[in-house]
């Protein structure tokens, strides 16, 4: 098959899975899902001030693992029932992109389809607050085939966030260790900063795995396990 170079990163992939075959979006459905931390988890991680909580270490990492193995589980098990599926972010084809606009991105972001999927939406820190909380992670296939979409129960895609409805809460900022969540929004390169190299060295010397997270802005927060409402704040 044909490769075809990014001309910014130097990447090679593939031009197309299926060359030739024409694909209209109304014949795609995108499965999107929400894994929810769970309360040990939540609870360790709402104690901790500046690094991540082990459990939540773990989860980051092991847990993600988990993660791909759903992806190629519903893709595999869409295909044993006759129709092809992919999971965007196990293509090769999948990448980040630097941008001037969003200081980085990717080519196909989980909590975006999640929130077109009507699971959720975006929060002051740029998590995804769902009726399970933001402490979750989400994944994604795309099927070549029909069903019928799930409603999507808001307009706005602030719409669970109290900073944004109410102009209160602001409690992810707090939570904060380093300053990455103003009211402006989400400081992606702080942020990142603080997963790699600083808790990346934590997460080795105190629990002995290459990793790294933090996750203090989606635990001790009124959205941590639910759509938050004004009596949370
Ligand atoms: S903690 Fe408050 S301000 Fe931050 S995302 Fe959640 S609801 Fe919005
Ligand atoms: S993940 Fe950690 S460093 Fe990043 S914005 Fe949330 S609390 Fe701040």
């Amino acid at each position: 098959m044909r490769q075809i170079e990014n001309p910014v990163t130097g990447r090679r992939w593939k031009h197309s899975l299926w060359p030739g075959v024409k694909v209209e979006p109304q014949d795609l459905t995108v499965i999107s899902w929400v894994l929810p931390q769970t309360e040990a988890t939540r609870a360790d991680n709402r104690q901790e001030t500046v690094y991540p909580a082990e459990r939540w270490a773990r989860s980051r990492i092991f847990g993600e693992e988990f993660n791909v193995k759903l992806r190629k589980h519903v893709v595999k098990v869409i295909k044993q029932h006759g129709y092809e599926a992919v999971a965007p972010l196990l293509l090769p084809q999948w990448q980040t992109r630097d941008s001037d606009r969003y200081v980085f991105a990717s080519v196909w972001s989980e909590r975006h389809a999640a929130y077109a999927a009507g699971l959720g939406t975006f929060g002051l820190c740029d998590g995804l607050i769902t009726p399970k909380g933001k402490a979750v992670r989400v994944g994604s296939v795309v099927a070549r085939l029909q069903i019928p979409p799930t409603a999507r129960p808001y307009t706005d895609h602030h719409a669970y966030c109290l900073f944004f409805t109410a102009g209160t809460c602001r409690k992810c900022i707090e939570r904060c260790p380093v300053g990455a969540i103003t009211e402006a929004g989400h400081d992606k390169l702080n942020c990142r900063q603080h997963l790699k190299p600083v808790t990346e060295k934590y997460v080795k010397t105190n629990f002995g795995f290459d990793g790294y997270g933090c996750g203090l802005c989606q635990t001790g927060v009124p959205c941590e396990d639910k759509i938050p409402t004004e009596a949370d704040v």
